[in-house]
């Protein structure tokens, strides 16, 4: 089976490489909005008549070539790209109307906007793009040999393609595509108990295991935060529109970086050590729009950061073999006594620590939701003392993936 890992580091172009890369991602752009308005225009002048609709022919990249003479400065696998991104933000549109898509849901194609991240990509033809790990560089089709900086000195596999891009705070990243052949990865047969963990999402802590530990995490981002409310504080006391209100912006977008990669980071060491101490993590599954809802904090980073989480420990655990098992989010996880498997009816979202009626004894609410979501893996695995957990279970997805 052929696996795909991307490699991306942040480039230093010099000025002429600059030029050359903020044309193309000028014209990338510019194509996919032309695309796009072709698309909207022909959708509105014959909407009545489906037939006439659905036989249009659009315009190919050539003709768009052809029309605009200074879409040829451009490096032509990336217009090329283009057309397949536009096809593809339809796709995802319609799979989201119909209530097919996988992820989470998206609205109609949206035009590009130069100020925000900007990208275009490039597949591999006839050794146009390498990466030299002894020299620190990268070759880029229409670009030559740009200095990139990165600790990582190999990439297993072939490169495929490659997606330069541009942040907002102007920096730019070169990002491969590599294929490679897939080990063959055995999964891990769980013996021990005390290889087994249960996770349960916790607003303040990221996690709280069933044992009470949490990962060393709120700290750093709360000094981070801090950063951040100030450089706001900053931009909002300035005129719109004025030299320093773009300094000020700029500075927001740095912090947000620093953020976002802090995040990135902490999520893939706290993925690898789990998969390295334990055989099997159990968690329970995720719904962004149904906590968001009940918890009424909007679409909260801590929410998308979580997410973020998950799909880095699923990855991980593909290439270490550990077992990964979601709990339904239905199963009440905080409810249940631990000890005894009592339900606690009564028990409210305010409430920290509870003692339960039925054995006696004491919880802590995130601990007590850890080893109920443990309880259900160690069942699960064959591992469990017989009990009624898992009948109260309404399902499992994802076993072991
Ligand atoms: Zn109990």
């Amino acid at each position: 089976m052929k696996w795909y890992k991307a490699l991306k580091v942040r480039v230093y172009p010099n000025a002429k490489q600059t030029e050359q890369l903020n044309k193309t991602l000028g014209c990338a752009r510019a194509i996919y909005n032309m695309m796009l308005h072709e698309r909207i225009t022909v959708f509105e002048e014959n909407k009545d008549d489906r037939q006439k609709l659905y036989g249009y022919t659009y315009k190919e990249v050539s003709a768009y070539k052809k029309e605009y003479e200074w879409l040829k400065e451009a490096d032509s696998q990336a217009l090329a790209w283009e057309k397949v991104n536009l096809l593809h933000a339809y796709s995802n549109f319609f799979t989201s109307l119909k209530g097919e898509r996988k992820g989470e849901d998206v609205g109609f194609p949206k035009y590009k906007k130069k100020k925000t991240k900007n990208s275009y990509t490039s597949s591999l033809v006839n050794r146009n793009m390498a990466i030299d790990f002894n020299l620190k560089r990268v070759k880029l089709p229409k670009l030559g040999w740009i200095q990139y900086r990165d600790q990582r000195s190999s990439a297993e596999g072939k490169i495929k393609s490659v997606t330069v891009s541009r942040s907002t705070t102007g920096k730019y990243f070169a990002s491969f595509l590599f294929e490679y052949e897939a080990p063959v990865v055995i999964k891990k047969v769980v013996t021990d108990p005390e290889k087994v963990v249960g996770l349960d999402m916790a607003l303040e802590n990221f996690y709280v295991d069933h044992e009470g530990n949490t990962p060393g995490f709120t700290r750093n981002t709360r000094r981070y935060e801090t950063h951040l409310a100030q450089a706001q504080r900053r931009l909002s006391k300035k005129k719109k529109g004025s030299q320093n209100w773009y300094k000020a912006k700029h500075r927001v977008a740095l912090v947000h970086e620093t953020i976002a990669n802090a995040r990135a980071d902490f999520n893939r060491k706290l993925a690898t050590e789990l998969c390295s101490k334990y055989d099997a993590v159990c968690i329970e599954t995720l719904s962004l729009k149904g906590m968001s809802r009940a918890l009424n904090l909007g679409k909260s980073v801590h929410d998308l950061g979580y997410a973020n989480f998950v799909s880095r420990l699923k990855q991980k655990a593909a290439e270490t073999g550990t077992n990964v098992i979601q709990v339904d989010k239905w199963y009440p996880s905080s409810k249940l006594c631990s000890n005894c498997g009592y339900k606690n009816k009564a028990l409210g979202l305010t409430d920290r620590n509870w003692t339960c009626p039925n054995c006696g004894e004491e919880l802590s609410r995130d601990e007590n939701a850890g080893k109920n979501l443990r309880n259900v893996g160690l069942d699960l695995l064959g591992l469990g003392k017989p009990s009624k957990l898992v009948e109260k279970i309404v399902s499992l997805s994802n076993f072991g993936s």
